[in-house]
C-alpha cells in the first residue's frame, strides 16, 4: 500500500486497502467463507508452524476483512487495525487483552453506558481496580494518575453533553503513570480527531455509527501501534472470536468511501441547527463543540476537524417539554442511534443514560429536559422547519405545566 503514502484522506477512503482478486473487479470483492483449503498438507503445516503467511480461517483473518482494517489504518494514521462484530467488542477487546488482576484503570466518567458498565462493574470483578474522574477536570487525572495505572480510558466528545477533554495532556499524565490511553472517538470519527497525534497509544470505534452510517450493520475497531496490535490485541481477538462477517466488513468498506461528503454534510447542518436552537426562547443551552458559548470551544477547536455532528439542549420545562418536541417531529425519528444518514432524536434521562441514576446523571449534567440531537443528510431547511414544529411543541408543554 505503500503507492498511497501522501494521499489526502478522501483518496484513501476510497482506494485505502484494495486488494484485487484474479478477476480484477472494480468494488471490493467479499469473500463470504469462513474457511480456506491449502494446495498441500506441507502448505498447510507451514501456515500452522508460521513460515507461510496467508489466510486460514475467517476468526483469524479474511481478505475482505482485511481490505477494511487496512483502509482504516490509512485513515487514521495508525500502523495496525483489527475490526470487531461491534464497538463494545472493539472496547472489551482493547481494554481486556492489555489488563490482569491487580491492574488499576482510570476513566472518565462519562463514558458511553457499556464502556462504563465494562470499567465500572465487569472489571473489578476480574481484580482490576478502576476509578472515575470528571473528564473535563485535569486536577483529578491528575491526582487519580499520580499512582500508577495500566490503562486510561476516555470519550471526548462525551455522550450525551458533548464535553470536550484535553487528549494530549491526559495521554501525558497516563504514560507518566505507566498507563496506555485508549479514546473512544466515536463522536469524533476518524476524519475529525486523530488521537494517535495527541498522545493516546489505542483509538477505538463503533463503526456501527459514522462509518456505516446508514443504519445497516455493527461493527467495531481497534487501532493502534503494530507491536501491540500484533502481539497484545491479536492473540485474544483470534482466540476469544468476536469476527466481523466479511458481508459487515464490506459493507462498511462502502460507507467509507463516502464518510467524508456525508460528515462534511451533517456537521455543516448540525453547526446550522446549534445556532437555530441556541437563538430559541424555549431552549435553555445549547452544547455544541464549535460554538463560542461552549465551554471547551478553544479545546475543541485546537483538538477538532469540525464541531461533529451531533448537538446537545436543554429545553425549558423538564421531561414534559421534551417529550412534547420529540413527538412534535415528523422527519427527525426518535432512536437511540447516532451518527445515521437520518437525523434522529433521543431523551438520555428515560434512555440511555436511565439506569446510571439520578444522582450521577445530575453529576453528568443530564437534565430532564436535555435532548441529543444526531444531525443526518436532510436538507438543513426541512430539518429545521422539523425542529420549529417540535420547539413549539415543547413551548406549549412548558407553559402548561407552570
Ligand atoms: C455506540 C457506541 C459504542 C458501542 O458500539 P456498538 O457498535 O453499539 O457496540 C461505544 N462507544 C460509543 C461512544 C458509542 O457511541
Amino acid at each position: 500500500m505503500t503507492e498511497l503514502s501522501g494521499l489526502q484522506p478522501a483518496t484513501l477512503l476510497v482506494h485505502g486497502g484494495i486488494e484485487r482478486s484474479q478477476h480484477a473487479e472494480t468494488s471490493e470483492a467479499l469473500f463470504l467463507t469462513s474457511g480456506f483449503v491449502y494446495e498441500s498438507a506441507e502448505e498447510a503445516a507451514a501456515t500452522f508452524d508460521g513460515s507461510l503467511t496467508r489466510y486460514q480461517y475467517s476468526r483469524f483473518g479474511n481478505p475482505t476483512v482485511a481490505m477494511l482494517e487496512q483502509r482504516l489504518a490509512l485513515i487514521e494514521g495508525a500502523e495496525a487495525c483489527r475490526v470487531t462484530a461491534s464497538g463494545m467488542a472493539a472496547v472489551h477487546a482493547a481494554l481486556l487483552c492489555h489488563l490482569k488482576a491487580g491492574d488499576r484503570v482510570v476513566a472518565s466518567r462519562a463514558l458511553f453506558g457499556s464502556c462504563h458498565w465494562i470499567v465500572s462493574t465487569l472489571l473489578p470483578r476480574f481484580g482490576i481496580a478502576s476509578e472515575f474522574v470528571d473528564g473535563t477536570d485535569l486536577e483529578q487525572w491528575r491526582a487519580a494518575l499520580a499512582r500508577p495505572a495500566a490503562l486510561v480510558l476516555l470519550e471526548s466528545p462525551s455522550n450525551p453533553m458533548l464535553e470536550i477533554l484535553d487528549l494530549a495532556a491526559i495521554a501525558a499524565l497516563a504514560r507518566a503513570a505507566g498507563a496506555i490511553t485508549v479514546v473512544d472517538n466515536v463522536f469524533a470519527t476518524p476524519l475529525g480527531q486523530k488521537p494517535l497525534a495527541l498522545g493516546a497509544d489505542v483509538v477505538v470505534y463503533s463503526c456501527t455509527k459514522h462509518i456505516d452510517g446508514q443504519g445497516r450493520t455493527l461493527g467495531g475497531a481497534v487501532l493502534g501501534r503494530k507491536d501491540w496490535i500484533t502481539d497484545t490485541l491479536q492473540p485474544f481477538l483470534r482466540n476469544t472470536g468476536p469476527a466481523l462477517s466479511p458481508f459487515n466488513a464490506w459493507l462498511l468498506l462502502k460507507g467509507l468511501e463516502t464518510l467524508q461528503l456525508r460528515l462534511d454534510a451533517a456537521s455543516r447542518s448540525a453547526a446550522a441547527l446549534a445556532d437555530l436552537l441556541a437563538g430559541r426562547a424555549e431552549v435553555e443551552r445549547v452544547w455544541y463543540p464549535f460554538r463560542p458559548d461552549h465551554p471547551q470551544v478553544a479545546l475543541a477547536r485546537a483538538q477538532m476537524r469540525d464541531g461533529g455532528t451531533l448537538v446537545s439542549f436543554a429545553l425549558r420545562g423538564g421531561r414534559p417539554a421534551a417529550f412534547a418536541f420529540m413527538n412534535a417531529l415528523r422527519l427527525t425519528a426518535i432512536s437511540n442511534n447516532l451518527g445515521d444518514a437520518k437525523s434522529m432524536v433521543t431523551h438520555p434521562a428515560t434512555t440511555t443514560h436511565m439506569r446510571i441514576g439520578a444522582e450521577e446523571r445530575a453529576r453528568l449534567g443530564i437534565g430532564d429536559g436535555v435532548v441529543r440531537l444526531s444531525v443526518g443528510l436532510e436538507d438543513v431547511a426541512d430539518l429545521a422547519a422539523d425542529l420549529e414544529r417540535g420547539l413549539t411543541a415543547a413551548g406549549q408543554a412548558a407553559a402548561g405545566a407552570l
